[in-house]
């Protein structure tokens, strides 16, 4: 067991560096889209401030190059003066002189947050003289970020290095959901796959071939499969160097006597079609390109889905974003909303999905991580996890 921030003693007056996953979408004007990571996090945050620790929070945000006012967490901290009940300042650096002149003037149980980590090149690079710099800023390192534990970076794992360390309360509560779906899974426990990711993602459904019963698969990545199997694809989305990944996979369900189901139809346009009416179809032939799972397929994965116990889902079933194609995708929510399952959902496009399609409320945890509760599920733990010091008892 990891030592968490209740596990620290005496915070009254400690300057607490806490990381934080505020990597939000953010529109042009600087309007974030969904506050969902920003939320998650409120639990640390209130704790530490309650404890009367001075609270100083690193995130990083986009994939900025360089310093780009797009990408500054500005408004996070926004954000964070409207849900927090003490002060919230902003302080447009990481490292250095006018850093730490505000740390020195920061009261007790006041919050205050750093630029975009990512706006330093050591952050990336996992730079040790980086993580030095920000090591002297404050007495103990909080890793909250669990979105972003699979990476090596300087304010998550050369930070943790350096100075005493705990995890936060999001962090554990990721920790303690995924752990449950890994090691004691409620039967039959059906994973759900789909997006566009298909290279980064394909390897876990060697996983879930081991601990799922029923893996349903939609999305772009349902079209690889398809191929795989040798059925028509049309134009769609595939990843050809996968092909044989997705053989091998469908040929271990087989042999383990696992379920792996496909779409049996589908939504999509023609790609010569300049109108791009809207077709439903049982085979994509020619150049029609599928975008979405169609009624049958819906009924289909439904009813797998109804007598499910435990239901992990990441990755949309179709190109959700345009609301044309979003109905294969707010269905499925909708059956994993009322199923009785224990419901797990990860990933960023199918969190921002599901709260499009209103039913976030009705699942049993929504993981903030994508590739990180993947990589989570795969190992059982995560670099940034593991580098936290273990809890004494
Ligand atoms: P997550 O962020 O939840 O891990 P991904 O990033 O892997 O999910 O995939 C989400 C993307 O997949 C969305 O932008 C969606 O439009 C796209 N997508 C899903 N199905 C299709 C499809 N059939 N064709 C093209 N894009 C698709
Ligand atoms: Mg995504």
């Amino acid at each position: 067991m990891k030592r968490t921030v209740k596990d620290l003693v005496g915070l009254k007056g400690k300057v607490i560096l806490l990381r934080a996953d505020f990597n939000v979408p953010i529109d042009d004007g600087g309007k974030i889209l969904d506050t969902t990571r920003i939320e998650r996090t409120l639990p640390t945050i209130k704790y530490l401030i309650e404890q009367k620790a001075k609270v100083v929070i690193l995130s990083h945000l986009g994939r900025p190059k360089g310093f780009e006012i797009r990408k500054s967490l500005f408004p996070v901290a926004m954000v964070l003066m409207s849900k927090l009940p003490c002060n919230v300042d902003f302080c447009n650096a990481v490292v250095g002189d006018e850093v730490k002149n505000r740390i020195k003037y920061l009261k007790e149980g006041n919050v205050l947050l750093l630029e975009n980590t990512r706006f330093y090149k050591g952050e990336e690079k996992c730079d040790m003289d980086f993580a030095r710099q920000m090591a002297e800023l404050g007495d103990i390192f909080v890793n909250d970020a669990f979105g972003t534990a699979h990476r090596k970076n300087a304010s998550t794992f050369a930070l943790a290095r350096s100075l005493p360390n705990a995890i936060g309360l999001l962090m554990q509560n990721e920790i303690d959901n995924l752990s449950y779906v890994i090691k004691e899974p409620k039967r039959p426990f059906v994973a759900i796959l789909g997006g566009a990711k298909v290279d980064t993602k394909i390897k876990i459904i060697n996983k879930f071939l081991e601990i799922a019963d029923t893996i349903i698969i939609g999305g772009a990545m349902a079209y690889t499969f398809l191929l795989a199997k040798g059925e028509m694809v049309g134009m769609s989305l595939v990843q050809d160097d996968c092909l044989e990944i997705a053989r091998e996979i469908l040929e271990k369900a087989e042999e383990a006597g696992k379920k792996i189901l496909l779409p049996i139809d589908h939504v999509g346009v023609s790609t010569s079609d300049r109108k791009k009416a809207v077709t439903k179809v049982k085979v994509l032939k020619g150049d029609l390109m599928g975008y979405d799972i169609g009624e049958e397929t819906i009924k289909l994965f439904k009813k797998e889905i109804d007598s499910a116990s435990q239901i992990f889902w990441n990755g949309p079933m179709g190109m959700f974003e345009d609301p044309k194609f979003a109905n294969g995708t707010k269905k499925i929510a909708e059956a994993v909303a009322h199923s009785q399952a224990y419901s797990i959902v990860g990933g960023g496009d199918t969190i921002s999905a599901v709260n499009a399609s209103g039913f976030a409320s009705q699942m049993d945890f929504i993981s903030t991580g994508g590739g990180a509760s993947m990589e989570f599920l795969e190992n059982g733990t995560l670099p940034c996890i593991e580098v936290i010091q273990e809890q004494i008892r």
